[in-house]
């Protein structure tokens, strides 16, 4: 009997144990429970994270986004947005690129995606009076002017991201790269030389997550701030510049020591700190004295319902609070733009 040589992906696929590296996105479902998560932020129902007044009604609104671009996905499907041609993704393979790189040409069907969105947000029901004004001029917005708005939020530039049209337009990138990075063979997606960029897209991510469930349980995750999708991360490293000697954690409740290390420090002294659903440990921002940046690091071990980037809109006390330690936030986070020298 010719016994048959398993392939590097069968081995993988069969060491349960083996950590799942790239969680790809579900957008059928993601912005729905986004939109919930966002109006549960908005109305101060969420332990781990007090919203200040200030904030409500913008996370209101993000809520109403959200739910467009639920409408968005749905209306266009599975397949709404088409991947690129086989011979594509094995270029981008064989070069270790993402295979659905954010910069560069974009697909035309993105802008059916933004029509979409900016239809369904004409229609929400319950709308606050801003996003009326919104609309009209989304839909008056010159096509060149709506894609020199893409290039900027995908390339990163703080120029030419209007700050008030910036959230929709990234709202509609992140729907179609969401459908996209949903139809992908996982195995096109190769860890690429940093692992701080998305091996999908190659863009920053928003924030980070601990996961639950399944053979992510307690495993942390970078979370794609355009095309939704997760990758592995260890615990206690920073996602930045991946040093991990320096790495400090600041909760909304003051100085706040990593769990892992308060465990042993409390085991030795008999007693037991790390207690499931604490508040306190639902939205911590993880500091690096190395490359003084941070990222923010949401734990559903402590919150089931934690969205990675509905819960950073929704802590920016927290961004406040480490801002003012001296620490550069590490990237953005697409649905919020604020000016310069603001
Ligand atoms: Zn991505
Ligand atoms: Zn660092």
């Amino acid at each position: 009997m010719v016994q048959r040589l398993l392939q590097p992906g069968e081995i993988e696929a069969l060491d349960h144990n083996a950590i799942p590296r790239l969680l790809l996105p579900q957008p059928a479902t993601l912005f729905s429970a986004r939109a919930k998560r966002l109006r549960q932020l908005a109305a101060g129902e969420v332990p781990g994270i007090p919203v200040e007044d200030a904030l409500r009604g913008y996370l209101s609104l993000m809520a109403h986004v959200a739910d467009a671009q639920h409408a968005a996905v749905a209306a266009l499907g599975r397949e709404g947005v088409a991947l690129p041609d086989d011979a594509s993704l094995k270029l981008a393979h064989d070069h270790n690129m993402p295979p659905l790189p954010a910069t560069g040409a974009r697909p035309a069907a993105w802008r059916t995606v933004f029509a979409r969105l900016v239809e369904a947000l004409a229609a929400a029901g319950n709308a606050p009076p801003q996003l009326a004004a919104a609309v009209a001029t989304l839909r008056a917005m010159p096509e060149a002017e709506l894609e020199g708005i893409a290039d900027a939020i995908l390339g990163n530039f703080d120029e030419g991201a209007d700050p008030l049209r910036a959230p929709f337009v990234a709202a509609a990138l992140q729907a179609s790269w969401s459908l996209m990075a949903a139809q992908l063979d996982a195995a096109w997606a190769q860890p690429l030389m940093t692992g701080t960029l998305c091996p999908v897209c190659g863009s920053h991510p928003v924030a980070s997550v601990v996961r639950i469930g399944g053979q992510s349980q307690g495993y942390r995750y970078l979370h794609c701030s355009v095309c939704e999708s997760e990758w592995h991360m260890v615990r206690v490293k920073c996602s930045c510049c991946e040093a991990n000697g320096k790495i400090a954690y600041q909760g909304l409740v003051g100085q706040d020591a990593d769990p892992v290390g308060e465990n042993i420090a409390a085991a030795k002294e008999g007693r037991t700190v790390h207690k499931a659903n604490d508040p306190d440990k639902v939205a911590r921002a993880e500091t690096c004295d190395d490359c003084g940046t941070y990222r923010k690091i949401f734990n559903q071990e402590h919150d089931y319902d934690v969205d990675p980037l509905a819960d950073d809109l929704g802590s920016m006390l927290l961004d406040v609070l480490v801002s003012e330690a001296g620490y550069a936030r590490a990237s953005g986070n697409p649905l919020l733009w604020l000016k310069e020298n603001a």
